[in-house]
Formats: structure tokens, C-alpha cells, sequence
């Protein structure tokens, strides 16, 4: 297989109370394990693709052969985000922003509380299924959302965080209280990731 699904780095109920355990098994067993499986099928197709990183392929979509470049799409997208979206989470995680991305949301937001406003009011409104996510641009952090699995790589930008709005991420706890899954998720952000996130992401 050119791509696997990495195990969680931590128990699949080591974000309760704020994701439930329910719902990160299926969300990382089955959900993301698709996306992997459905990115493999077009390397299958096209084995030049399994050379490349999921990272490079979505940076470069109009170099995919077009009868995979929808699948790549999505399912690179799912697996880049949600490889993302593990990493940049951890048990007893949350707090203010510590070290560089924290002096960088003050500058550019105001504050961590104006900040995270803006981030989940703008993320509440994604229309359907999709994706926030912070992004440095022109030498600023910048709110963007995506619809499905779209990755903002695909626009030359890094992901230094990104929250996951479709209804998988958190329909068996918070039903259709997507506000409140985003106002909770803050509790389990590990800024350490994300610093190193924004590191990469200012080179
Ligand atoms: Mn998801």
C-alpha cells in the first residue's frame, strides 16, 4: 500500500469529555481509514502517484491524471487533514496559545478570546460538510474555510491548525450544536504541535 493510516497518538477516549470516544474510533477506524483506502485505489490506477507525498499531491492537482484527480482531491485531502487535525489535539491539552503562535494571535486578532470568536463564528457558517482552518499569509494568520475535504495546500498554503465541521466529528455528543462542539474543542489543542505547525508554515 503506498499510504497508511497511522494509529491515533493517544486512546480513543483520551479527548473525553470533549470528543467521545465513539466518536473518534469511527472517525479515525472508519472515516479516515476510507479516505487512505480511496486515495491507494487511485495509485493503484497510476502508481507515479504513490512516489509523491499526500502533502505534494494536493499542492499540485492540475499534475494529476484527470480520471483520479477528483479522488486524489478528496481523499488526499481526508487524509492529509485528518493526519493534521490528530496531531494538533491532546489529552489535558488547551490553554492560552504558548510561544510564537501566541504572540502572533495577539498581534494580528487582538487577543486568544478574539481570536478564537472569529475562528469558530467563521467555522460555524462553513455551509455543509468541510473544514476552518488557520493559515499564514502575507506575513499574517488568516481564518479560511474549505467545503469537503479541500486542503488549503491546494492554494499554497500550510494548515497550521484546522477544525473538522462535518457532521462525523461530532454529531453522536453534540447532535446539530455545531457551536458548541467548536467552542469545546479549544480544551484539547496541543500548542506545542501547532507551534511547530507555524514554524513550517512561516518558512
Ligand atoms: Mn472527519
Amino acid at each position: 500500500m503506498a499510504f497508511e493510516l497511522s494509529p491515533l497518538p493517544y486512546d480513543y477516549a483520551a479527548l473525553e469529555p470533549t470528543i467521545d470516544e465513539a466518536t473518534m474510533k469511527l472517525h479515525h477506524d472508519k472515516h479516515h481509514q476510507a479516505y487512505v483506502t480511496n486515495l491507494n485505489g487511485a495509485v493503484d490506477k497510476h502508481p507515479d502517484l504513490g512516489k509523491k507525498t499526500p502533502e505534494e499531491l494536493l499542492a499540485n492537482l492540475a499534475a494529476i491524471p484527470e480520471d483520479v484527480r477528483g479522488v486524489v482531491r478528496n481523499n488526499g485531502g481526508g487524509h492529509v487533514n485528518h493526519t493534521m487535525f490528530w496531531q494538533i489535539m491532546k489529552p489535558k491539552g488547551g490553554g492560552v496559545p504558548i510561544g510564537e503562535i501566541g504572540s502572533q494571535i495577539a498581534a494580528d486578532f487582538g487577543s486568544f478570546e478574539d481570536f478564537k470568536k472569529k475562528f469558530n463564528e467563521t467555522t460555524a457558517k462553513q455551509f455543509g460538510s468541510g473544514w476552518g482552518f488557520l493559515v499564514f499569509k502575507g506575513g499574517k494568520l488568516e481564518i479560511v474555510t474549505k467545503p469537503n475535504q479541500d486542503s488549503p495546500l491546494s492554494d499554497g498554503l500550510y494548515p497550521i491548525l484546522g477544525n473538522d465541521v462535518w457532521e462525523h466529528a461530532y454529531y453522536l455528543k453534540y447532535n446539530n450544536r455545531r457551536p458548541e462542539y467548536l467552542a469545546a474543542w479549544w480544551n484539547v489543542i496541543n500548542w506545542d504541535e501547532v507551534n511547530k505547525r507555524f514554524a513550517h508554515a512561516k518558512k
